[in-house]
């Protein structure tokens, strides 16, 4: 089995947009038309089973329409969790609302959406969703959003997650794009609920990426793409010739992600 931690798609109606702005953005072609069909599509041809949704509401008004959008494409195959906006004046009822909706987690995106993932002012934010006992993704590292500032450094989400012990918080692309050696440093071998996601990794040199994994755990790192921008069968290629032992990938490929999801998902 193959579960795809982290790919984003938009409802048909802003796709065309959205994928345009986010080109021009980042400077990488996307694989999709940022419909959710067309991901689907490429996972057929990928041998991906299941995914997970992460949609990000870049303004405060937008958590609600985007959280209903990602529960009516839910399917036995496509795992949507909820977004939410820290400026939003709902944002704690939503967090419960994503939750009672039956969404799996939770994504935030520091770049997009303004904030520092160890600002004091979202300390009540985080203390929610450890509450939660829900996943929560976090894009960690540079994001060509905001080139000259990283909100979301290796070392400040470990100051972060110092003070939320029980917060299941996922460091997208391991740990920090673009900072992997700090991540090596601050961020691999911290023990509790920290997992580290491969999305968007294709460039973390191998042996790196193997001393990351091995120093971290495979127990708590989950293959990911961040379809459209990668695509997940060249990181199921690259994982498999780093020198990880068949155990370590199918923790990485799909029994981690499993038990975060709580086990209850459908087999493919
Ligand atoms: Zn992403």
């Amino acid at each position: 089995m193959l579960i795809d931690f982290h790919f984003h798609a938009f409802s048909d109606k802003i796709a065309e947009r959205a994928i345009g702005v986010l080109r021009d953005n980042c400077g990488v072609e996307p694989l999709t038309d940022g419909t959710l069909d067309m991901a689907l599509r490429l996972f057929d041809e990928w041998g991906v089973d299941k995914a997970v949704l992460l949609p990000i509401a870049t303004k405060p008004a937008q958590q609600r329409i985007i959280n209903d959008w990602a529960v009516s494409v839910r399917s036995n195959r496509v795992i949507s969790f909820g977004t939410v906006h820290p400026d939003a004046e709902d944002l704690f009822e939503e967090i419960h609302r994503i939750k009672s909706l039956g969404l799996k987690g939770y994504k935030l995106h520091p770049d997009y959406q303004g904030f520092f993932i160890n600002e004091s002012r979202l300390e009540p934010m985080l203390s929610e969703l450890e509450a939660m006992e829900m996943p929560v993704v976090i894009h960690a590292g540079f994001d060509p959003v905001s080139p000259e500032l990283v909100h979301c450094t290796p070392q400040a989400a470990a100051d972060m997650i110092s003070r939320h012990p029980k917060l299941k918080v996922v460091l997208a692309h391991m740990g920090g794009n673009d900072l992997w050696e700090d991540s090596y440093e601050h961020l691999c071998g911290l023990g509790g609920e920290v997992y580290l996601d491969t999305a968007y990794s294709y460039d973390v040199p191998d042996d790196l990426m193997l001393k990351m994994i091995r120093r971290h755990g495979s127990e708590r790192v989950l293959f990911a793409s961040d379809c459209p921008w990668q695509s997940s069968v060249n990181m199921v290629r690259k994982l498999e010739k780093i020198g990880l032992t068949g155990k370590e990938l199918d923790n990485i490929f799909w029994q981690n992600a499993l038990r975060l999801l709580g086990n209850a998902l459908d087999k493919p």
